[in-house]
């Protein structure tokens, strides 16, 4: 992309992570996690399990998952693509008993040696949730959470693992945004989000504030399973009045855990290009992730200079609903 372009090992190992999965998927003619560990003859064993959903085995009577008894069909399903991603990338040392819970990619900022949590992750989102599945519904408009559970009810997977998948491939202006007693514990930005937002303006580890429906959430214990329009300073710093995100909340299995999804009430220049498949999209949303000097670089070259003639930035005429459909 740049003449200075140098790939990182964490870049290179989810994109070989994403090729591995759908070259895995088409080998074995296996549409599910399940049939693929029978087809490659690892063997799932559910068990009791203290703090753990699962475990990769290899052992020297053949390789198997033990799976706690106490995970739901989709947590189950989740947790098999997870450990099958550990296994069919030959991760060097097998993960001891593990809590793998769907989470995005660059969680803790660091993104240039290999991540194995990482790769196990994205091998099991492309498998359970492959472009062809997950392209017919991540370009809906408005997106909210309704898209991100019917893609998790047509794979099998928990809501998290579809909304992040979602956010991954999309071409909309979203995020999805994971709280837990109202801070923030994760953010996962869609490609052209990065490219609009500043990338400061939404920040794990930063309080839910007043005006949003999470934390409305927090102070009431009340929660209407609706998407709304809500003030977009609710959400990002230095946005004028007027300018508004559409936030759907819906309050997980989990005392105090709420998943979020913020999308532009407009969006402009809505086509995807032919060439951006959902492949290229999360190729180039990880990128973009990988380091703040790729952002910067990427978005000096394809965001335009002039600025936006609608709203003080470009990510605000995407949340001045009814005024910027030019
Ligand atoms: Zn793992």
């Amino acid at each position: 992309m740049s003449s200075s372009f140098v790939a990182s090992p964490w870049l290179q190992g989810l994109e070989t992570t994403r090729v591995a999965a759908m070259a895995r998927m088409e080998q074995s003619g296996a549409e599910t996690p399940e049939e693929y560990a029978a087809w490659c003859g690892v063997e799932l064993r559910d068990t009791h399990l203290d703090g753990a959903h699962g475990q990769l085995i290899a052992g020297p009577l053949g390789t198997y998952i033990v799976l706690a008894d106490h995970l739901s069909d989709r947590g189950r399903r989740w947790t098999i693509g997870h450990e099958l991603g550990h296994y069919d990338m030959r991760h060097p040392a097998p993960p001891t008993a593990e809590l793998c819970g769907p989470r995005p990619t660059r969680l803790y900022r660091r993104c240039w040696h290999r991540n194995y949590e990482d790769e196990a992750n994205e091998w099991g989102m492309v498998f359970t949730m492959p472009d062809k599945v997950v392209a017919r519904f991540c370009d809906r408009l408005p997106l909210t959470l309704d898209a991100a559970e019917q893609l998790a009810r047509t794979s099998g997977v928990p809501l998290v693992a579809a909304a992040i998948r979602l956010t991954e491939v999309t071409f909309r202006v979203c995020a999805a945004v994971l709280s837990l007693h109202g801070v923030i514990q994760w953010v996962s930005p869609s490609v052209r989000f990065l490219m609009l937002a500043r990338p400061a303006s939404l920040s794990p580890d930063t309080v839910v504030r007043p005006g949003s429906l999470a934390r409305r959430f927090y102070d009431t214990g009340k929660l209407r399973d609706q998407p709304e329009l809500v003030p977009a300073a609710a959400w990002f710093d230095g946005i004028e009045d007027g300018s508004w995100v559409q936030e759907h909340t819906i309050h997980l299995d989990e005392p105090g855990r709420v998943l979020t999804l913020l999308s532009t009430p407009s969006d402009v220049d809505a086509e995807r290009d032919p060439l951006m498949t959902p492949h290229a999209t999360a190729f180039l949303r990880d990128y973009l992730l990988s380091s703040d000097l790729a952002l910067a670089d990427f978005n000096e070259r394809f965001l335009p200079d002039d600025p936006c003639p609608y709203a003080p930035t470009w990510l605000e005429a995407f949340m001045r609903t009814g005024t910027c459909t030019g």
